[in-house]
């Protein structure tokens, strides 16, 4: 086990790459089948319209122009320019595959990348786009992150996911055994959910072989359902303890091996409404890394290998 209870991003590209490597986000212009009309048009309850996106696609920018300017504010920040393009904006792998071969390849093209990290959908790779994607495996450290945010399907309903567990099951299925990484995105705090539940997410996503994990605090943005549900007093976000022993709880249900890539989210100030203790980034994690000393507890201390 590294320094941190959890094996965060940071160690496992040092145990890999031999040094610092950091994440640039891609914004590639897509969409999403849950905003187009494909599945709905209103989103998760919790997406506003810019999906998680950077807008540096409607400013014009290449994905080249958008690595090179961010490998450059990395360089200038962590001495390194060693670099993984994440397509983070929307649905990554919802495009023609012309079109996303074209894309993956440009962001490979670039000096300094060594990988790609896809953010997606669960019902939106298909075999072909996996095949693409491992083809670049032979030379690059590739990761499909998908969006699961939790494991009940009435959760998954209640924030119109539009896709259900067993979806993400056969996504997971199916791109194992290609040589990529897979990571889950989790939501703790979704409406309706208890604490027992977010937990048995973390004991199934740990069984499924899974590489990764992203963990992110529900906050509301404005323009969104979950903004009115909050402004009725229909939801109620976590508080910081409350998200911070969660957290905990759920980490050392998961395997030893599995990369926790984020412990919570990064609100953009001018969009939120709650919580805002959000803001407060630093001091979560601290809160974090106290909650895992008072409980003395660590990643895997729970985890029953099946
Ligand atoms: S899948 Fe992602 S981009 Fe699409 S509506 Fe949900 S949060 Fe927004």
């Amino acid at each position: 086990m590294p320094e941190k209870p959890y094996q965060d991003l940071n160690s496992y590209f040092r145990s890999l790459f031999g040094g610092r490597v950091h994440k640039v986000t891609v914004d590639a212009g897509l969409n999403c089948p849950n905003r187009d009309g494909t599945i709905s048009t209103g989103g998760c309850i919790y997406c506003n319209a810019r999906g998680s996106g950077t807008g540096a696609h409607a400013q014009g920018l290449s994905i080249r122009q958008q690595i090179e300017r961010g490998r450059e504010r990395i360089a200038r920040r962590f001495k390194t320019d060693r670099v993984m393009a994440y397509f983070q904006s929307f649905t990554n792998t919802y495009a023609p595959l012309d079109h996303l071969k074209a894309l993956y390849a440009e962001a490979l093209s670039v000096d300094g990348v060594v990988g790609l990290a896809i953010g997606t959908r669960p019902d939106c790779v298909t075999p072909e786009v996996l095949d693409l994607l491992a083809s670049h495996a032979r030379r690059f450290l590739i990761w499909v992150e998908y969006g699961l945010q939790s494991a009940h399907d009435h959760t998954l309903a209640l924030i119109n996911r539009g896709h259900d567990l067993a979806c993400f099951e056969r996504a997971v299925a199916a791109t194992q055994g290609r040589n990529i990484k897979i990571c889950a995105h989790v939501i703790l705090g979704l409406p309706g959910e208890t604490r027992q539940e977010m937990l048995e997410t973390a004991d199934i996503i740990a069984g499924m072989g899974i590489d990764g994990v992203k963990l992110h605090l529900l906050y509301v943005v404005h323009g969104t359902a979950l903004a009115s549900l909050y402004r009725e007093g229909r939801y109620h976000c976590l508080e910081q303890e409350e998200y911070a022993d969660l957290v905990c709880a759920f980490i050392e249900r998961l395997p030893p091996s599995m990369v926790i890539q984020r412990l919570t989210g990064d609100p953009h100030p001018n969009e939120l409404v709650a919580p805002t203790w959000s803001l407060e980034k630093r001091k979560t994690l601290e809160m974090i890394l106290a909650r895992f000393r008072e409980r003395d507890t660590w990643q895997g201390k729970y985890f029953i290998p099946e």
